[in-house]
């Protein structure tokens, strides 16, 4: 069968044809048939540049070989226990030696698990109930923080299916605003257990914090007795060896982590100073579990990731993505488009928005229409991007030189269609 007609069918018995609404788009998403290195093929016969890379987990590509043949042996032992393996401290030691906040850590199955357990634990360990996050962050589909508000208000459900006494124990201010942040801590500081943040926000498109609001953000939350969470499910193991935290030099209370944690499985972890991280059961108080945490064939797929992950691994990462970032710069140079190219190590988004982009509401200004015409452009031109403008794109170790120039060349033919 086609993607249009798999799409139909699959609407009958998934709602909305997908496992994940991001997923669907019109007039219907191509359904996947095989994926390898920097490539995936669809089922109608087309092969695309993946800089989708599954929203962020595949540093390496598809199907790295090291990990496929680690994870394959891993399987033929059991693929979960319910006890503990040697493993998971391997990759303990991997994650605590790399992230500059971990001393200690908790594997889970997803990065939203991660988020939710760790805002658990910032309120067990400060004996606090509220929480702030940054507007347009998203940290997984729970229902601490799927929520939205204005600055110094209690915030409302984002979706219906959250009780509104919940909702109103999240804040939301926007982002790079010291002031907004600062009035609200002012105010209710007391009752606030931790601030959650993407570092680079990456679930509006990708906008890098201005510079010296981490530092503000590090200290303010210090001095009232608020724990710092930096989300890094993405960031994490992307931007640096020790994430965001060591490309920004700024070290939080406690990390979330997902996505290239768990090497292309599902897999989450939050990580921490150890006087919070002993908070948790089974000798602490605040109570986290899960049947598949520390699973041993995600556990496995994490090892064989990062032990490729050294120095060099991100100079040479980083290049690919100036050079990328650079191409697409002289393609709106030359052709005078009004519109803003970000992005910041493996990372990239264009805004079809003229400002510089600091904060939800500038990332909410870009014309949608025009971003959807350029992402269809760009399929036709065999590049796979998030169809969406609010979401990230990435670069893996397997693109070569020769794919991102074709992802540039691309992107020339799908700005000159959009426009
Ligand atoms: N936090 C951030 C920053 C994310 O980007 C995501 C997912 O995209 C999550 C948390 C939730 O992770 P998961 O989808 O694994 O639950």
């Amino acid at each position: 069968m086609f993607s249009k007609d798999l799409f139909q069918e699959s609407k009958k018995f998934i709602p909305g044809g997908v496992s994940s609404p991001v997923r669907a788009f019109e007039p219907y998403p191509f359904f996947v048939k095989k994926a390898s290195g920097s490539k995936i093929y669809d089922v109608d016969g087309n092969k695309y540049i993946d800089h989708c890379l599954a929203y962020g987990p595949l540093i390496l590509g598809h199907a790295d070989p090291k990990v496929v043949r680690e994870v394959s042996n891993q399987l033929t032992i059991g693929s979960a226990y319910g006890a503990p393996t040697e493993n998971e401290i391997i990759l303990a030691k991997e994650v605590v030696d790399r992230i500059p906040s971990a001393e200690m850590v908790r594997f889970v199955n997803s990065g939203g698990e991660a988020t939710m357990s760790a805002i658990r634990l910032a309120r067990g360990f400060t004996g606090k109930d509220k929480i702030i996050k940054f507007d347009g962050a998203y940290h997984g589909a729970h229902d601490y923080t799927l929520v939205k508000g204005k600055p110094g208000e209690a915030c409302v459900p984002d979706t219906k299916g959250i009780p509104l006494d919940t909702a109103k124990n999240t804040y939301s201010v926007p982002f790079n605003d010291e002031e907004a942040l600062s009035d609200l801590i002012q105010k209710d500081g007391d009752n606030i257990a931790c601030l959650i943040m993407e570092v680079v926000m990456g679930n509006i498109g990708c906008i890098e914090p201005k510079k010296g609001f981490l530092e503000f953000v590090r200290k303010i939350t210090e001095e009232n007795n608020i724990l710092l969470i930096f989300d890094e499910v993405i960031t994490g193991f992307r931007l640096a060896r020790g994430g965001a935290q060591e490309y920004y030099g700024v070290t939080p209370d406690l990390t979330t982590m997902g996505k290239i944690v768990g090497g292309g499985l599902p897999m989450g972890a939050f990580a921490g100073k150890k006087e919070i991280m002993e908070l948790i059961a089974p000798n602490g108080p605040v109570y986290q579990a899960g049947t598949f945490s520390g699973n041993p064939i995600s556990v496995q797929a994490g090892i064989s990731t990062l032990k490729q992950l050294d120095d060099k691994f991100y100079k040479d990462l980083e290049r690919k993505g100036n050079f990328l970032r650079s191409n697409i710069q002289s393609v709106i140079d030359e052709q005078g488009y009004n519109i803003t190219p970000v992005g910041c190590g493996s990372m990239f988004q264009i805004y079809f928005n003229p400002a510089p982009v600091y904060n939800n509401e500038d990332a909410h200004n870009s014309d949608a229409k025009r971003f959807l015409r350029y992402f269809r452009a760009l399929l036709k031109e065999g590049v796979f991007i998030p169809p969406s403008q609010f979401e990230c794109n990435f670069i893996s170790s397997a693109h070569t030189m020769e794919d991102l120039t074709q992802t540039a060349e691309a992107i020339e033919m799908a700005l000159e269609v959009a426009f």
